[in-house]
């Protein structure tokens, strides 16, 4: 494409796009389909890539979420909560395999942990002393949203860690989510009080973290299922320094957190591959919604090395299913602006 057209274009997917953003993260009530955002996004990215030159900060491709809303306090995190790279198949696998790899040649033995990908909202979570003293929302990844009371509601997130002398302080992330039978409960009532529908289990849940009343949050009986520990270095205690992924699940299990018991350690992709394509079809029978699978590098150390790019881990990447419906609206929203 011209350098000339692809700035219209560009111009024209940004303001689709951060529109869509807000209806979704702000308002919690998407515009348009997920399939749909993730294509008109895609082509953002092409064309970016081919026209550097054109990307500006606010650029979608450039952050992850969106601000807080103002109703809430905003809060630092204390360490950034990064979104995923995407894959759609298995040649985009295979490629952010190559691209880890050329960063670290020498690495020849590894192991992936691979854990099922919860549709629902990202939560940051702080204990001090083994007190649950915030609960915050991913919210731009560096500020999010305070819900600390609203958090406190969910029986799977402990309010005191289990096991005697806790660091002085520890991270936890996890995803919040309203499981299939609570969420058709729930727009069955709002149906019947004349209020409009929640779209999806995710929405549901990312909507019912931001309500003002903690009472209405506690009836919505949701979910959590923790997939990160961050503990701080050379904290003294009776927790270990961790040295890999699959140990800190575990030790999340022994504080007292829900983890989600589907996780499989991969030595290939070809074994992350076989993991999905199980998933894919079993995926059906849980009683929440997953919307693809995410492959860790096991080690925490070469975790560290890799490191982030702006938006993503280097070491992590969400292999998505594809979308359940076409994304016929894409021509009538691109005419549309
Ligand atoms: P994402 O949902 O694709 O992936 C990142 C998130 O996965 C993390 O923040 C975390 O919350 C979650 N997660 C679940 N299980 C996990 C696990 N085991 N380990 C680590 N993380 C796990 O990324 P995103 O930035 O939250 O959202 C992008 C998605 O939102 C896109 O797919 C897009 O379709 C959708 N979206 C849709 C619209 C719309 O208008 N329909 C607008 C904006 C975004």
């Amino acid at each position: 494409m011209a350098a000339a057209d692809a700035s219209q274009r560009i111009v024209e997917l940004r303001q689709l796009l951060q529109t869509a953003s807000y209806a979704y993260y702000v308002l919690d009530a998407p515009q348009m389909e997920d399939a749909v955002y993730d294509q008109l996004y895609r082509e953002l990215q092409g064309l970016e890539t081919q026209h550097p030159t054109l990307i500006t900060p606010d650029s979608p491709t450039q952050r992850v979420g969106a601000r807080p809303a103002t109703q809430f306090v905003s809060v630092q995190h204390h360490i950034p909560l990064y979104s995923l790279e995407n894959a759609f198949n298995e040649g985009e696998l295979r490629a952010w395999e190559e691209r880890w790899q050329r960063l670290r040649p020498d690495i020849t033995s590894f192991e992936y942990v691979c854990e099922l990908k919860i549709d629902g909202s990202a939560l940051a979570l702080t204990y001090e002393n083994g007190l649950l003293v915030r609960g915050a929302t991913r919210g731009d990844g560096t500020m999010g949203e305070e819900i600390t009371q609203n958090v406190r509601t969910i029986r799977a997130i402990p309010l005191r860690l289990q096991g005697e002398h806790p660091p002085s302080r520890l991270e936890v992330r996890g995803e919040a989510f309203l499981p299939l039978d609570v969420f058709q409960q729930i727009n069955q009532e709002r149906e019947q009080a004349g209020e409009a529908l929640f779209a999806n289990p995710r929405n549901a849940a990312a909507g019912t973290l931001r309500q003002l009343d903690a009472q209405i949050v506690a009836r919505r009986r949701l979910d959590f299922f923790a997939y990160t520990l961050h503990l701080p270095a050379r904290e003294g205690g009776e927790i270990p320094d961790l040295t890999s992924q699959w140990s800190g699940l575990e030790r999340l299990q022994s504080l007292g957190f829900r983890v989600n018991p589907h996780r499989c350690c991969c030595q290939t992709l070809q074994e992350v591959l076989d993991y999905y394509d199980r998933w894919s079809t079993e995926r059906l029978n849980l009683p929440y919604l997953t919307d693809g699978v995410v492959a860790k590098l096991n080690s925490l150390a070469l975790q560290a090395e890799l490191g982030f790019t702006q938006k993503f881990p280097r070491w992590a990447i969400a292999l998505k299913y594809p979308a359940e419906e076409a994304p016929t609206r894409v021509q009538q929203i691109t005419i549309q602006v």
